[in-house]
């Protein structure tokens, strides 16, 4: 869509990216739910927005981490079932009903707390019970798990609907692991074998182990059109993308230096156009001198220092650039674009951190 205020920088969400995202992907996991992974913020794409916009495309149910990211995603409208993956105190038990969430259930007195909840409502409340297969993250370990889900399955207005746990190995090389924590996982599900929804895959285990797809994946980074490392995949479209306008375009003469420390110096006569934003915006200050930004198609280098609201890239090459100029730092400029996995990997980091981190002071435009 044409940006018509005077932005300086602003990230663009495609929402029919992401809606073929979820077609591509449905297609090709098959029969299986699709839990869309939308904490943090939607990966910095912006839930209140792209959750609603999944669940119009077809995603089953949601995902999050905090019981608080669920109560908004109930204020942004969403009405399909939220799983909160994370931890729950029983003081979140009330509210939690009230909003329909899906807690994972890691204790007794959580357990105890729902349950009262739930009788209290009159309505009653499905939980998840999170099995540590050996990530040693959150979760109850094999023998605690099954314990922790007999015991659900007594209290009143408690329904016991799911079982998961989560990969330590899922994108890396050498993923063997993933096959000890599966028959860790199996042998939590062959004693519990009346808990009827069952997942384990975040995007790299559902795309490279079939296997392991049970009744529902819970997808993340894939739904941004970005794929895991190792992980093949299909043709994903980028949803995101982060611009912003030139401020001023300056002459540095050899020798010169710039930005702060003057850590890059000009070896020719070079024309340094000022990017206004930086890593208060979630733009890496460890994308100094590192980092490329498209300018009119052709890709030029970050120069100098990463400042918290400014940068500098070497325009030289452009000979139209000049204040106003949209300089693209995520997503496609005529026939190069740049992947937030690309920038991440400039950047000494991954996708997720990167698209995670990108700031509340962005305006983000949905299209
Ligand atoms: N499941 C759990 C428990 C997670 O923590 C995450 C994200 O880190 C996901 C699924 C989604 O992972 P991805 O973004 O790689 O699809």
């Amino acid at each position: 869509a044409e940006v018509t205020t005077a932005l300086n920088a602003w990230l663009e969400i495609d929402l029919d990216a992401l809606e073929a995202n979820v077609r591509t992907l449905k297609a090709l996991l098959g029969p299986v739910e699709l839990i869309a992974v939308v904490k943090a913020n939607a990966y910095g794409a912006g839930a209140a927005v792209v959750a609603p916009a999944l669940e119009a495309a077809g995603v089953d149910r949601f995902a999050v981490v905090w019981p608080h990211e669920g109560y908004l995603l109930r204020q942004a409208g969403v009405t399909r079932p939220i799983l909160v993956l994370g931890h729950a105190f029983p003081a979140d038990a009330t509210q939690a009903v009230r909003s329909r969430l899906t807690l994972t259930c890691h204790s007794r007195p959580l357990a105890d707390a729902l349950s009262a909840a739930a009788v209290e409502a009159g309505a009653p409340a499905a939980m998840h019970i999170k099995v540590d297969t050996g990530l040693h993250r959150f979760g109850n370990e094999l023998e605690e798990a099954i314990a922790l889900a007999e015991y659900c399955r007594t209290l009143p207005g408690i329904i016991v609907e799911g079982l998961m746990t989560h990969m330590a190995n899922a994108d890396e090389a050498d993923d063997s692991f993933s096959e000890e924590q599966h028959r860790r996982f199996e042998a939590a599900a062959r004693a519990l074998p009346w808990i009827p929804y069952l997942h384990t895959a975040n995007s790299a285990t559902a795309l490279r182990r079939p296997g392991f797809r049970y009744s529902g994946v819970r997808i993340g980074l894939a739904l941004h059109g970005e794929l895991p490392a190792n992980t093949p995949g299909p043709e994903l479209r980028q949803v995101l993308a982060l611009r912003a306008r030139l401020a001023r375009v300056s002459r540095v003469a050899p020798g010169e230096g710039v930005s702060y420390g003057l850590t890059w110096r000009a070896t020719r006569p070079t024309r340094a156009g000022l990017v206004p934003i930086g890593y208060a915006d979630g733009w890496r200050r460890s994308l100094t001198n590192a980092g490329e930004v498209l300018v009119a198609g052709r890709r030029c280098p970050m120069i100098g220092r990463v400042c918290m609201d400014q940068f500098l890239a070497d325009v030289t090459d452009v000979p139209g650039a000049e204040e106003g100029t949209v300089v693209t730092l995520l997503g496609a400029d005529g026939a190069d674009r740049i992947t937030a996995t690309e920038a991440a990997r400039l950047a000494g980091t991954i996708a997720w951190d990167l698209l995670a981190g990108l700031s509340g002071r962005l305006p983000r435009i949905y299209h």
